[in-house]
């Protein structure tokens, strides 16, 4: 059919894919108050853990989605790493040792948690404002003009028409859209770095270790318990000559060879999987109404804990410049989506690509992780959206993260400055020196799109209300800096857009203006 033969939308948007990515993209946009809906062909949700790893600065994008509680809940810092060589215990190793929670950083480690358990938060969350994911309902082909999007959907026998503003693929690694779209996928695969990975129990293990046997000839063995659950993640490094068939009975041979034990029993599995390595990125995150996110837009090696991440922080991305755009903001905006992610996907395939590297060449000894899986230090310094006028007080660039602080609000409460941040819209942060006349006048015209907090050393006569937030204990001016007079805007995304001196309000009038 025509795109143009139908006219009403039935949605702004149609997300194709429930994983973490798209899932993460509802919440934010059920928030938002945009009309959209989530399909997935699965009929039941996946039931193997895959990603097990929750990084700092997803557990930050989960705040601000208020389920950070239940993440926290149902995960575990800190899983010590403990190393056997047959029945010798070689070592235990903290990947994360010394990394606690500052003021600036609440979440300072990566977080043991399945990927499963991540979804099925994010879904009882979705379901509180009302949405439930579409299951069991397949796109089976899509065509856009420069109106609109015409998705066909399957369920059962049934096809559908669906007829949207946009629609944004994060339908995974095979993803299906992408290759509709002849959206180049450029990579390799490394046909023989395959390993073993599925859910079982475990018979003579303690969960408080992720047990691993690096040195065996065939190859390594890990069986990583997973919190809140009573499964164990097993991954095996499989031989090039070897056929890897994921069955219970060769999982437990491999443990029996590996481990050198024979008191070690598996049952019970949930999912056995043989998993090939694959490195490839897109070359274009937009193709007109269409978006990638997630491993529609990038795969590599499991080494690190990142694609689960990526996907989170891509549809964190896109999520509040698709709800700026449909709420009338300039349709450029979402331009600056693949300008932002493609370079973080770039330099993604190069960290995992060096942590599996070191996995598969068994070095114990490289076991800490580097600052960069946290994924705090990320930045879109070099984006157009990030803008600057006066930098003189302060360390931090625009598109650098937003720093956490305590602090202390108008009634004397301790609180963060996370809390503030939390919600849909901009914030804009005055240190200092304040021009109020300025201020007002901006909180005026972006009252729904903003919110404008002043921050002194202690509390302030004049600008005591609940806008005026004290810094007793100077960490925001440590974080941030701004000593003498500054203005800080902070992203949707907890990223900050603008830094300027306290006179350069006018400055974020034009940049809220051209958002
Ligand atoms: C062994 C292993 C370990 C890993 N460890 C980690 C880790 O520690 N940390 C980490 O961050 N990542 C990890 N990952 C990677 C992580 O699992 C993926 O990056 C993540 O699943 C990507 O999420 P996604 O939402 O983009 O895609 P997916 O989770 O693949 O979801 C895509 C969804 O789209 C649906 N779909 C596909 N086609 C269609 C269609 N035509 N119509 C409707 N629906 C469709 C699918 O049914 C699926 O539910 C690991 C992966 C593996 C295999």
């Amino acid at each position: 059919m025509n795109a143009s033969a139908v006219s009403a939308f039935d949605a702004s948007v149609l997300i194709v894919g429930a994983g973490p990515t798209g899932l993460t993209l509802a919440c934010d946009l059920a928030r938002r108050g945009v009309s959209f809906r989530i399909i997935d062909k699965t009929t039941n949700y996946f039931a193997g853990s895959r990603g097990k790893g929750l990084q700092p600065r997803s557990m930050e994008v989960l705040d601000d989605l208020g389920v950070i509680d239940q993440i926290l809940a149902n995960g575990r810092f800190h899983l010590a790493f403990r190393a056997y060589d047959g029945t010798t215990i070689l070592g235990d190793y903290d990947m994360h040792e010394g990394r606690h929670p500052t003021p600036d950083v609440p979440y300072a480690s990566t977080l043991m948690i399945p990927q499963w358990r991540v979804e099925e938060i994010l879904s009882l969350r979705l379901a509180e404002w009302g949405v439930q994911v579409e299951l069991a309902t397949e796109l089976v082909a899509l065509e856009q003009n420069d109106d609109a999007v015409i998705a066909t959907t399957q369920k059962g026998d049934t096809q559908d028409q669906v007829r949207i503003k946009y629609l944004v693929a994060a339908d995974g690694g095979r993803s299906f859209v992408r290759k509709l779209l002849n959206v180049g996928f450029e990579g390799e695969t490394w046909k023989d770095e395959r390993m073993l990975v599925g859910d079982v129990r475990v018979d003579g293990l303690d969960r408080d270790h992720w047990h691993s046997w690096p040195k065996h000839k065939d190859g390594w063995i890990a069986l990583c318990p997973l919190p809140s659950t009573e499964m164990f993640q097993f991954q095996a490094q499989i031989p090039a000559q070897e056929e890897g068939e994921p069955t219970l009975a060769t999982f437990q041979q491999i443990v029996d060879e590996r481990t050198g034990r024979s008191d070690l029993k598996l049952y019970d599995p949930t999912w056995l999987s043989l998993y090939r390595a694959n490195v490839r990125m897109v070359d274009r995150y937009r193709d007109g109404r269409v978006f990638l996110a997630g491993d529609a837009a990038h795969v590599h090696s499991p080494a690190g804990g990142q694609g689960m991440n990526t996907g989170i922080q891509d549809a964190y991305n896109l999520g509040w410049k698709l709800g700026a755009v449909l709420n009338d903001a300039d349709p450029s905006l979402l331009d600056t989506y693949e300008e932002e992610r493609l370079p973080v996907a770039a330099s993604l395939l190069g960290i995992t690509t060096k942590l599996h590297r070191q996995i598969f060449s068994d070095n114990v000894k490289e076991m800490r992780r580097g600052p960069e899986t946290l994924q705090l230090e990320l930045n879109y310094r070099a984006s157009s959206l990030s803008q600057q006028d006066d930098l003189s007080s302060t360390s931090l660039r625009a598109g650098d993260r937003a720093p956490d602080a305590p602090l202390l609000d108008h009634a004397g409460n301790r609180v963060r400055l996370f809390d503030f941040f939390r919600g849909p819209r901009f914030t804009l942060l005055s240190f200092g020196r304040h021009d109020l006349a300025g201020l007002s006048k901006v909180r005026e015209r972006y009252q729904q799109n903003l919110r404008i907090y002043t921050i002194d050393d202690s509390p302030s006569e004049a600008v005591a209300d609940n806008t005026h937030l004290a810094d007793d204990q100077g960490h925001a001016l440590r974080a941030y800096g701004g000593e003498g007079g500054a203005l800080f805007l902070i992203r949707p995304d907890g990223y900050i857009g603008f830094i300027g001196g306290d006179r350069s309000i006018d400055f974020v009038e034009a940049y809220l203006k051209h958002i």
